[in-house]
């Protein structure tokens, strides 16, 4: 594997690109050169047909980890944004503009995904073709937990009380993420399934909780 960096606009995106394409090395679709990255011609500037398969964490210039620097997230999702916007596309043919736009809605998608822990966390274990199989099946000891909160949260009134609340989950929460960059870092990939169950929960009941307190303030 070997780094290489793209300009995009003003700012530079790094992207890591496999050495073996080397091999098969692609070629640009609108004027036939060679291609030095993925996405973008350097000799003719157009954008690339997307890739079948291609991975968030590549696309959007990152590692594949579980941590990601997310102010670096926002700078990126920003760049491509104004690098595929429609308005670079005036006059362009209509397949390119197909092609932009394909892009944008995959750098949007690219970006909910990695934005989100559980998400990211979810796509890191496809990307290392790991299955996400054991994230859904039944935990009893989970199972109860869950409902002692819900029926806890169904109780509560009060706007502190729910604020309480969220905030003891989003502190776990933190906790388990913390949990599985741990859990990622030694590619302990069953304990990552494990604290994904309990995160995907956690997230229910933070979602909950933020509906009930909606609800609250708009009944009085
Ligand atoms: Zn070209």
């Amino acid at each position: 594997m070997k780094k290489v960096v793209v300009a995009v606009g003003n700012h530079f995106m790094s992207s890591i690109v496999n050495e073996k394409s080397n091999e098969n090395r692609m070629t640009c679709w609108t004027c036939d050169e060679n291609l030095s990255n993925d996405f973008f011609c350097s000799h003719c500037d157009s954008v690339q047909p997307l890739k079948e398969n291609t991975s968030v964490f590549h696309y959007l210039g990152f590692e594949k980890t579980y941590s990601i620097d997310l102010a670096m997230l926002e700078k990126k999702y920003f760049d491509w944004q104004m690098r595929v916007h429609p308005d670079k596309f005036i006059g362009r043919s209509d397949e390119e503009k197909a092609v932009a736009s394909s892009h944008s809605a995959f750098v949007n998608q690219a970006y909910k995904i990695l934005k989100d822990s559980y998400l990211r966390a979810e796509h890191l274990l496809i990307d290392k073709g790991e299955n996400i199989g054991h994230v859904s099946e039944f935990d009893a000891i989970l199972l109860e937990e869950v409902m002692e909160k819900q029926e806890l949260l169904v109780t509560l009134d009060k706007k502190e009380a729910i604020q309480d609340f969220m905030e003891r989950e989003q502190n776990k929460i933190n906790d388990l993420e913390n949990e599985l960059s741990l859990h990622f870092a030694s590619d302990d990939f069953d304990a990552v399934r494990r604290v994904l169950k309990f995160l995907k929960y956690s997230n229910k009941l933070l979602e909950d909780a933020r509906k009930q307190e909606k609800k609250i303030s708009s009944s009085h």
